[in-house]
C-alpha cells in the first residue's frame, strides 16, 4: 500500500514537471531580435546592437534575447551595465549573492568589475536592453560558464 502511494506521487511530480515545460512562456518582442550570439552563452541567445559606442554617448545598447534555461557565462564590464528588463522571466546573480528573478520593468545597475551573470528561467523567455556604461574603459572579461548546480540554486 505504502510503496503505491509513493508510486503514484513520483508519478504525479513526472506529470507536472511535463506540464511545465509544455507551458514555456512566449516574450513579446518589441526591439528586432537580431543575430544569433556566438559565444559565451549556454543555450540559445539573440543579440540586434541598438546604439553602437561613439565619443559623444560613450554607451553602447542591446536588445539580448534568451531561450528558456539560457544564460550568458559569468563576466565583469570595466565600465559597468544596465539591464532593463522588457518581456518574460529572467535571472540576475552576482558572485557570492543569491540569484534575484527578474521581470519586465526591472532594472539592474551592474557597477563596474562585479562579477555576474544573467539570463532566462527555465521555462520562459527572456528579453532585456543592455547599457555598457563608460564603454570606452574596454571590453568585457569572461570567466567560463554558469554551472547547472549555480542556476538550479534559485530560490523563491
Ligand atoms: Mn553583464
Amino acid at each position: 500500500m505504502r510503496k503505491t502511494i509513493i508510486m503514484i506521487c513520483a508519478a504525479l511530480v513526472a506529470v507536472s514537471c511535463g506540464n511545465k515545460n509544455n507551458e514555456t512562456m512566449k516574450a513579446n518582442e518589441i526591439f528586432p531580435k537580431g543575430q544569433k550570439a556566438a559565444a559565451n552563452f549556454t543555450g540559445t541567445a539573440w543579440v540586434e546592437m541598438l546604439v553602437t559606442n561613439d565619443a559623444t554617448f560613450d554607451t553602447q545598447v542591446y536588445n539580448v534575447t534568451f531561450e528558456p534555461g539560457c544564460r550568458n557565462y559569468w563576466h565583469s564590464h570595466p565600465g559597468g551595465q544596465l539591464l532593463l528588463v522588457t518581456s518574460g522571466e529572467g535571472y540576475y546573480q552576482e558572485k557570492g549573492s543569491a540569484i534575484r528573478l527578474l521581470r519586465p520593468g526591472d532594472v539592474v545597475e551592474i557597477k563596474p568589475d562585479v562579477v555576474h551573470w544573467h539570463g532566462a528561467t527555465p521555462n520562459s523567455e527572456f528579453i532585456h536592453i543592455g547599457i555598457t556604461t563608460q564603454a570606452d574603459k574596454g571590453a568585457v572579461t569572461w570567466y567560463g560558464p554558469v554551472s547547472d548546480e549555480e542556476y538550479d540554486s534559485y530560490k523563491e
